[in-house]
């Protein structure tokens, strides 16, 4: 999909949501889409602002409307500024539903209180009960696991073991990860806090920022980059961004994925640290039944396995398989930890990662 054809969220802009809507046509050409506001088609409709952002999503939502009659009208936009948009809209909000990644995003937009619970036995029996919240105010929808990428000429994959292990000073002056800002990492932390407790999770930063090759920089896929380039030996990212690579037809992005290896920590131990993009109802949903409905869909083994695919990442519904990429990077132990927890524990995880230095 091009940047034309899609609505980018601008809150400078000023435009209606239906006339945003009404832009955001997924197919090329149609202009019917601008005639919501006259014409609702007869099964209704249903907005959704997401901040996911990927073409198969688009295609996803046209397999929802051709079953079911209902229309999408979406918007997309940085998690924070439909968050706000959201807010600002208030009980006018003509929005249903919210999309977006990382538990940290979705715990916040519960929090800012733009979501309301529901109850579904088809949710509640697709998703497993630690990817989704208690009271049904946010569900995950695909799985991303925080692995270890490592430089195939200076780490042998038997040096590697786990998180844990990366603040001994053997990795002194050899990690690369972005900065402490971003979510994954905040939720990371959180996850270390919920296992270990604050004080060992406190001590488990300084290490590892102990052992920092570099200020942190760039989004995971630059940390993969100089882990290739050898200006870092290991780094800490999502698994998606390395299975993009791996299936990119540039050959400099080949080139690069073939340096690295990829390595799944505490095995041994607790698993993987796992995340997950979501969906919850919005607080003011007009269309509270149909957006229930949606978001069931997604969980249907066809939608799951187009909405895993479209970022690389791992379907939550067991049976659903993964892209062929996404299967090669191995079979791993992931962790079971309720992911509502690093939520709950991200304001701990910021001051946390603030007292260790970790910038
Ligand atoms: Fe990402």
């Amino acid at each position: 999909m091009t940047a034309k054809t899609r609505t980018l969220l601008s809150l400078a802009t000023g435009l209606s949501l239906l006339i945003a809507a009404g832009c955001s046509s997924n197919q090329p050409g149609n202009t019917e889409a601008s005639n919501t506001e006259s014409e609702p088609s007869q099964a209704g409709e249903i907005n959704l602002y997401s901040a996911r952002h990927y073409d198969s999503d688009d295609a996803l939502y046209e397999n929802f409307t051709k079953e079911t009659g209902i229309k999408i009208n979406l918007i997309e936009g940085k998690e924070s500024d439909l968050i706000e948009r959201i807010k600002n809209e208030g009980d006018n909000s003509p929005v249903d539903v919210f999309i977006t990644v990382d538990v940290g995003n979705l715990w916040k937009a519960q929090e800012e209180g733009i979501l309301q619970p529901i109850s579904s036995d088809i949710l509640e029996k697709n998703i497993p009960e630690n990817l989704r919240e208690d009271e049904g105010y946010w569900f995950g929808l695909t799985k991303r696991a925080r692995l270890i990428v490592y430089n195939k000429d200076k780490v042998k994959a038997e040096d590697l073991s786990t998180y844990e292990n990366l603040a001994t000073p053997e990795w002194k002056g050899r990690i690369c990860i972005r900065s402490s800002s971003n979510i994954y990492n905040q939720s990371l932390v959180a996850s270390k806090i919920e296992e270990l407790g604050e004080e060992k999770a406190e001590e488990w930063v300084k290490g590892v920022v102990n052992n920092f090759a570099r200020e942190p920089e760039g989004n995971d896929t630059s940390q993969i980059e100089a882990v290739a380039s050898g200006e870092c030996d290991v780094a800490l990212v999502n698994s998606y961004y390395v299975a993009r690579l791996m299936r990119s037809d540039d050959a400099k992005k080949k080139e690069i994925a073939a340096k690295i290896g990829v390595f799944f920590p505490n095995q041994e131990s607790g698993g993987t640290h796992i995340n997950i993009s979501g969906a919850g109802v919005t607080i003011n949903a007009p269309h509270k039944e149909k957006a229930i409905a949606f978001i069931e869909y997604l969980t249907s083994p066809e939608a799951q396995e187009i909405f895993a695919d479209g970022n690389n990442e791992y379907p939550v519904v067991s049976g659903v398989s993964e892209n062929e990429t996404v299967k090669a990077l191995g079979n791993f132990k992931e962790s079971e930890l309720d992911v509502e927890s690093y939520g709950e524990k991200n304001a701990d995880a910021v001051k946390v990662m603030d007292r260790g230095g970790w910038k």
